[in-house]
């Protein structure tokens, strides 16, 4: 437990905040000495109490003078790939160990200004490759609800914030699933909006046709503010989105479709979901889920039917093709953006080389971990002569036909797609070190909806695994630009079950 332990939800700690009960340089030094006391699970890289401190004061100030918003004063903390002034930045990687940037990523800068207070920068996977946060070259995250375990990653260390009370929420980037896996790992909510809806700039790039950043936190209702001050158009990301289904893509968009979606549910009386069809893919549901994750998708679909949705059986027959295609443009496409890191300019450079090619390669050996040469080598054989068509080409093609499906079932057959995130609880660490690819295979269900650049959230449903405390996620997946109606379908779950009210320890 935590000093933010006694809030439950963002909300309700901005209430205390505004009423003067929390002052929010208090809260903010309990935060960082909890914060501190958590350094041997590698949940945090870097935390600057001066830093974090003059944020406070400057909300403290906006506190007293009446012109807070939502967000004010709010212990937050950024997955280690936004880069930051101040903090150090280093994507998890010796290759940036030293790094600080000169800029704020847009996501950091907005929140900024939305008055949050930031704890620091948080561990995952090296440059977002992973589903563990055990390819960190500063050491592996422990799961908050058993050290043993992986928190899921690449966000780990944000999930493991949130679900530890050391912060209310934290930003996450989900390139092929790392919002959502830690999120349903760690037992708490997390959101990948539509890719565009968020600015990239700023953000280490992996993959960047897929990348797209995102919040975590305890709840649904508390992922809307921190999305709607992420979300915006920014001429600094070609990628980035002016409107989204008409509407501009600004600070709002999300909170007033939030609203319209709760007052259409108010509206329809006992049976608040009336009308809602939840499609749940049959591909979805097979020997490689585990029986505890089966039954409490299970369960929580009774839950939706119960609040008056029907489920309607859907097939997305390519789900098996999204591995493959996946593990073919993201190394692609991360193997071209990770050529910057050549020694020369920023990042790490190695003591004793012969000659410039020398000094590339050894700096490059050195800097990077072993998932990311793999990855670097994967791409560069798929991107090269005579591999292009046979490989990258033919991902690309398969990758239309896995949007084709998810079209065709979201424009026909449901309103949205509802099924496991992962198809089992969070693995002990080290379990996977001999065979890589066992993680690769564990990221079925969250690929498609990447390669798709649709919406897709986790929240949790369920507890499984040998002692039934480990947390299990339920995603559910939108049409294009449907995230406030996604967060109003989870809000609507989250009041009738207590899920995402467990505390690690008090299961
Ligand atoms: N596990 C996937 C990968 O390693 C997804 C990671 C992510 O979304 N950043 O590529």
């Amino acid at each position: 437990m935590t000093a933010l332990s006694e809030f439950s939800s963002i909300q309700d700690l901005s209430l205390a905040l505004r009423d003067r009960r929390v002052n929010a340089v208090e809260l903010a030094t309990d935060a960082l000495r909890a914060a501190r006391s958590y350094t041997d699970s590698h949940v945090f890289l870097h935390i600057d109490d001066e830093l974090t401190l003059a944020q406070a004061r400057e909300a403290d100030q906006a506190l007293t003078a009446g012109t807070a918003g939502p967000l004010t004063g709010i212990p937050i903390a950024h997955k280690d790939l936004f880069v930051t002034r101040g903090w150090r930045t280093t994507a998890s990687s010796k290759m940036l160990a030293h790094y600080t940037s000169p800029f704020d990523a847009t996501v950091v800068d907005h929140l900024r200004t939305a008055g949050t207070v930031s704890l620091g920068k948080l561990s995952c996977d090296e440059f977002a490759m992973g589903s563990g946060n055990e390819n960190s070259a500063f050491g592996p995250v422990h799961n908050p609800w058993d050290p043993e375990r992986v928190p899921g990653g690449s966000s780990g260390g944000s999930a493991a914030a949130v679900a530890a009370h050391l912060v209310m929420a934290a930003t996450g980037t989900d390139t092929g699933g790392s919002v959502r896996q830690p999120a349903a790992l760690c037992g708490v909510s997390g959101i990948k909006p539509t890719y565009g809806t968020v600015s990239r700039y700023g953000i280490i790039a992996y993959a960047s046709s897929l990348d797209q950043a995102g919040p975590l936190a305890r709840n649904a209702r508390d992922l809307v503010p921190m999305l709607d001050a992420m979300s915006g158009f920014d001429s600094n990301d070609s990628t980035s989105l002016e409107a989204c289904d008409g509407e501009p893509n600004a600070a709002g968009r999300i909170q007033a479709d939030f609203a319209a979606a709760q007052s259409r549910f108010a509206a329809a009386g006992a049976r608040p979901l009336q009308g809602l069809r939840i499609g749940v893919p049959r591909e979805f549901f097979n020997e490689g889920l585990a029986a505890c994750v089966g039954d409490a998708i299970e369960s929580a679909l009774k839950t939706f039917e119960s609040l008056g949705a029907t489920r309607v059986d859907i097939s997305l027959p390519r789900t098996r093709l999204s591995i493959p295609a996946y593990y073919v443009i993201a190394p692609a496409e991360a193997s071209s953006n990770l050529s910057r890191y050549d020694g020369v300019r920023y990042g790490h450079r190695a003591e004793h080389y012969s000659d410039l090619i020398d000094m590339t390669s050894r700096s490059r050996t050195e800097g990077f971990g072993d998932e990311v040469r793999r990855r670097i080598l994967v791409g560069t054989y798929v991107l090269s002569h005579g591999y292009y068509d046979a490989y990258y080409l033919q991902a690309q093609r398969v990758r239309r036909m896995i949007v084709d499906d998810f079209q065709r079932a979201l424009s026909a057959e449901c309103d949205v797609i509802m099924g496991p995130v992962t198809p089992d609880v969070a693995r002990r660490i080290g379990d996977n070190r001999q065979d890589p690819i066992a993680d690769w295979l564990a990221d079925i269900y969250t690929l498609g909806v990447s390669l798709a650049g649709l919406p897709g959230m986790s929240i949790p449903c369920g507890f499984g695994g040998p002692s039934g405390q480990l947390p299990i996620g339920l995603q559910i997946v939108g049409r294009y630009f449907d995230e406030g109606h996604l967060l109003a379908i989870a809000d609507r779950y989250q009041q009738v079950t207590d899920w995402h009210q467990r505390i690690p320890g008090h299961a």
